[in-house]
């Protein structure tokens, strides 16, 4: 049925919404596809269902297609299952949790492994039930710290997650290729530009993990790729090659030095060039000096535990790898109430002793690859205005292990090939990952093989973002006066705009639009009588239609307009073709002007 303006439940706002960051969020809800109801919280209207849904349709026609197996599960869950995988508690703030009236604990389900995986439990017992690859798509709850962008980082959001489960590991990998390559089909199919990443495999220890990340100047996620060799990852998942260790029988004893009001490298670092130039004749620089940053992990179950980490001087320490690699544990500040309680700690001038194995204070101290065996450092000598020059790593200190927590920077070495590396952004749309065992053995999932024997199953999870597809898409396919769908996504083919007081004109839309109708093409019909012409036409530029029809004036001569949204091309066509024109156009092969691969669903493959 033909959506008619008059009556469609809409409003279009002249003013973006204060809180707006980013143009999807901008336009989505001034073209009235959605609408706030609380942060990260946000309502469908009738024209943003209709581009949810065939997002949705979309998702579900590429897993179908790899034989996955579509269920849903309720979001609404008692904690037991997530007591026993331990992420009651991990989750900590992230999730919502309710009681319900005799007092027993719920959450909203922010993901779903605890549910397939004890619903594969209950029903399949043999290995001849296996592989399975089941899917819902489902809204999720997740009480993020900073929900953003309307859609893009929501409260509540509405997310594609299916889990394979196998046998053994090449099953696994096996329908964790099939799983890719549905991905790949379905954001060909969705229209933006993407890249597959490298992502972190998380403490779990599964193994291969990939993530599909829109590439987008504003996205949450930097990641970078290797011009040379291809490589790609998530920052987060960066390898620093470790360096090949150094001899040291020559190096001179440490000795340790007045360096009075140093407490910062760039005032270490002229000093230490004013008063003990380098023996080799070359200056002092920040890279030279061990930096030591102590940060509080704070552990799901509540614990502090301080933990220091050692790295070039020339370099921050990255909150998002440091997270990603102590995950699910949560980084607090070390304040000057913990350097209070830590009198071995002297800010400004920590040094290795101070810290790790030999130290009194028993930190955790973690080094970054880079501080490798050999490696000669100018460092804290834990007193204030002292520092120590030429202590080696592997001769005068040691750690408890290296840890992946500094920036990666454009120019470092790619892990793989060397080459120099490039950092872009993006916007994580979808993830894979091979699971592994954790939730089957947390969850006693096993099945009988061949031999009798019982085996403990091998999951994968993949997820896609799909409501956040929708704000994705926007982010792409928009110009400064509104919306521009990809046909395949657009709430409908042809936007009828009829204009001015004329019945001849209305009797001729509404004829048109009925013709469309029967020939299964969806309209937008802008039959409002009232709305003068500039309010109709800007209303259409904003909404985004890819095609726009305009029956006005010209009627008279016989012709009317037809618009394409995207490119701005005008061409008026004789009213009596309307119909055959409009049809030719709507089905012609699109000519988005995505990088991606053209919207053409794939078979299957036999898996
Ligand atoms: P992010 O790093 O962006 O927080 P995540 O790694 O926590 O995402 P997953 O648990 O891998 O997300 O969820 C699968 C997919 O669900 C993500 O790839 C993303 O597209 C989508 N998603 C996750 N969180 C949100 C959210 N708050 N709002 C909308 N979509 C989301
Ligand atoms: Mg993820």
């Amino acid at each position: 049925m033909a959506m008619r303006m008059s009556s469609l439940f809409l409003r279009t706002l002249r003013e973006d919404p204060v809180d707006a960051e980013v143009p999807s969020h901008r336009l989505l809800v001034r073209a009235g596809y959605i609408r706030r109801v609380s942060p990260g919280i946000y309502t469908w209207l009738p024209l943003g269902l209709k581009v949810l849904r065939r997002v949705e349709s979309i998702v579900r026609e590429e897993m179908d297609a790899i034989g996955a197996q579509e269920l849903l599960f309720p979001a609404l869950l008692p904690k037991e299952p997530f007591e026993a995988t331990g992420r009651w508690a991990e989750y900590g703030d992230n999730i919502f949790r309710l009681k319900d009236r005799k007092d027993g604990d719920y959450l909203l389900g922010p993901t779903h492994e605890e549910l397939f995986t004890l619903a594969v439990k209950e029903m399949y017992s043999s290995y001849k039930d296996l592989p399975v690859s089941l899917y819902q798509i489902q809204t999720k709850y997740r009480d993020e710290q900073r929900p953003r962008a309307g859609i893009l980082r929501g409260r509540e959001f509405v997310m594609k997650d299916s889990y394979s489960f196998d046998l053994d590991e090449a099953g696994l990998d096996k329908s964790y290729q099939l799983h890719r390559d549905a991905y790949i089909r379905i954001f060909d199919r969705l229209g933006f530009h993407y890249v597959i990443v490298e992502a972190m495999a998380g403490a779990m220890g599964g193994s291969r993990s990939e993530e599909f990340l829109a590439t987008a100047e504003n996205g949450e996620d930097t990641y970078v790729r290797c011009p040379n060799c291809g490589y790609a990852a998530n920052v987060e998942a960066v390898k620093v090659p470790v360096p090949e260790p150094i001899s040291y029988a020559d190096a001179p004893a440490a000795h340790v030095e007045d360096t009075p009001d140093t407490p910062t490298i760039e005032t270490l670092v002229a000093l230490l060039n004013a008063r003990h130039p380098r023996e080799d004749g070359r200056a002092w620089t920040a890279g030279d000096t061990l930096k030591n940053v102590v940060v509080m992990v704070v552990h799901p179950d509540g614990t502090r535990e301080p933990l220091a980490i050692g790295l070039p001087g020339d370099r921050e320490v990255d909150e998002k790898r440091l997270g990603a690699q102590i995950d699910p544990a949560e980084l607090a500040a070390f304040d000057e109430a913990e350097f209070a309680k830590n009198r071995a700690l002297v800010k400004g001038y920590i040094g290795p002793g101070a810290l790790g194995l030999e130290g009194t204070a028993k930190i955790r101290y973690l080094l970054d690859p880079r501080v490798g065996e050999g490696t000669s450092w100018v460092t804290g000598a834990n007193e204030p205005g002292r520092h120590v020059i030429g202590l080696v790593a592997g001769r005068d200190f040691a750690a408890d292990g290296t840890i992946e927590a500094a920036e990666v920077r454009p120019g470092d070495a790619c892990p793989s090939c060397g080459t120099g590396l490039q950092a872009a952004r993006g916007i994580e749309m979808g993830h894979i990952f091979q699971l592994g065992r954790k939730y089957a053995e947390a969850l006693d999932l096993k099945v009988l093989d061949e031999l009798g024997r019982l085996r403990t199953v091998v999951m994968g999870s993949y997820g896609v973002g799909v409501s956040r597809a929708v704000a994705c898409i926007a982010e792409g396919n928009h110009d400064e006066l509104g919306l521009c769908w990809p046909r395949n996504i657009s709430p409908a083919d042809v936007h009828i705009v009829a204009t001015g007081k004329d019945d001849a004109v209305f009797t001729y839309a509404e004829e048109l639009t009925r013709s469309l109708d029967a020939a299964g093409v969806t309209v937008l019909f802008d039959d409002r009588r009232q709305a003068s012409p500039g309010v109709k036409f800007k209303d259409a530029e904003l909404i985004g239609i890819p095609t726009i029809v305009v029956v006005g004036r010209g009627l008279a001569d016989g012709t009317i307009e037809v618009r394409d949204r995207q490119s701005g091309g005008r061409r008026d066509v004789p009213a009596g073709d309307g119909l055959a024109e409009i049809l030719a156009e709507v089905r012609r092969p699109s000519t988005s002007s995505s990088t991606s691969t053209a919207a053409s669903p794939v078979p299957p493959s036999a898996g």
